[in-house]
């Protein structure tokens, strides 16, 4: 049985706020991934089902690696269409936060959505959302978003509008968020809101291999490049990093997402049980980190990288050079391992 966590109030506010309107806008945060995408695109789709004018914008494309995602194609996003976005939220009458837990998570369209009085309702799995939500569903102990949307649906008494599509989208959030259904799926529920989705019958090998195991020959390259020459290990402090400059991404002919799953990899050697990945963007140095079991990267990333995300899956954008960012997790180190790292230093 699959427990109805949202509180009933919380379920009849979202219920006459949803019956009241016609035009709903659903966004998510920067850099989509699966959960992000997932969620919207399958939140869209019943609501439009259930006769609303529902429309997804994003802040920026989604990456190449995830076009397949049903109704992708459909998306508005923010840095492609701009009048198109402005004009949706505009006009948008209620306005649903997918995926992320603060306004900062969404560049521009934060300066967007701020002015406007449609209420905004926050749907979320990530540590400590802030204040700027009018209902706030949140709970980071769930897998990913796309979780939490099928929950919402069945406490709503929606779910006969989640079709075969919408299903896709909700596995590809429930896969890709759990590292293939490695973490964060401890929970039996989380197999009950599968099994219920599996019921729709969609094509799930086939969005498994996309999700899960298609890669460019570049990204495969880049990847074993990578791990080859790059993955430096600390294994006293259980730590792995792995740095990738701007001129060794364009080597390989860097797109967007080539690199999504890299951070896991270092895990995979015994021993290593956190993962620190920087890469050189063009406008920042984007911060991922993995770890296992107790270890919050959470706490690492909104200390040191101005960012957050969860315990064992977390990311940040740090502003400065990627020789600065490197000298940050050598900091990590000496402040989390004071002993191990001092008597290293000593022994160089
Ligand atoms: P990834 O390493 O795949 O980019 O992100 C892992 C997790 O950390 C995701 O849940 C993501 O939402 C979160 N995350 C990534 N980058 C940031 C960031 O810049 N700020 C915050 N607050 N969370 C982030
Ligand atoms: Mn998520």
């Amino acid at each position: 049985m699959i427990s109805p966590i949202i509180d009933d109030k919380v379920i009849e506010r979202l219920r006459a706020l949803i019956n009241g309107v016609q035009r709903i806008a659903i966004t998510c945060h920067k850099s989509p991934d699966g959960d992000a995408l997932g969620s919207t695109l399958a939140l869209c789709r019943v609501l439009r089902r259930l006769g609303k004018d529902a429309v997804v914008v994003t802040p920026d494309m989604a990456p190449k690696s995830l076009e397949f995602v049903p109704g992708v194609r459909e998306i508005v996003v923010l840095t492609k269409h701009e009048m198109r976005a402005r004009h949706v939220f505009n006009d948008a009458q209620l306005i649903f936060c997918l995926d992320f837990n603060s306004l900062n998570r969404i560049d521009r369209l934060a300066e967007l959505i701020e002015p406007l009085k449609a209420p905004r309702v926050l749907i979320d799995h990530h540590l400590n959302p802030d204040d700027s939500f009018d209902v706030s569903i949140s709970f980071p102990e769930l897998s990913s978003t796309c979780e939490l949307v099928f929950r919402v649906l069945m406490q709503m008494g929606l779910l006969r509008f989640l079709d075969r599509q919408a299903a896709s989208c909700l596995y590809v959030g429930m896969l890709t968020d759990t590292g293939g259904f490695a973490y964060s799926c401890d929970n039996p529920e989380f197999y009950e809101v599968m099994a219920s989705i599996m019921r729709r019958r969609f094509d799930r090998i086939t969005l498994y291999n996309k999700a899960m195991n298609t890669f460019s020959a570049d990204s495969l390259r880049l990847q074993g490049y990578a791990i080859n020459e790059k993955m430096q290990l600390f294994p006293e402090q259980g730590a792995s990093l792995i740095v990738l400059d701007k001129s060794e991404l364009e080597r390989f002919n860097y797109n967007r997402g080539d690199t999504e799953t890299l951070v896991n990899k270092p895990l995979a050697i015994p021993g290593i049980y956190w993962s620190v990945f920087l890469r050189e963007d063009p406008d920042k140095i984007k911060v991922s980190c993995r770890s296992q079991g107790e270890f919050s990267v959470n706490d690492i990333c909104s200390r040191y990288f101005n960012g957050g995300g969860h315990k064992n899956a977390a990311g940040g954008d740090f502003t400065g050079t990627i020789d600065e960012a490197v000298q940050v997790f050598h900091q990590v180190l000496a402040d989390l391992f004071p002993a191990t790292t001092e008597q290293q230093t000593q022994e160089q």
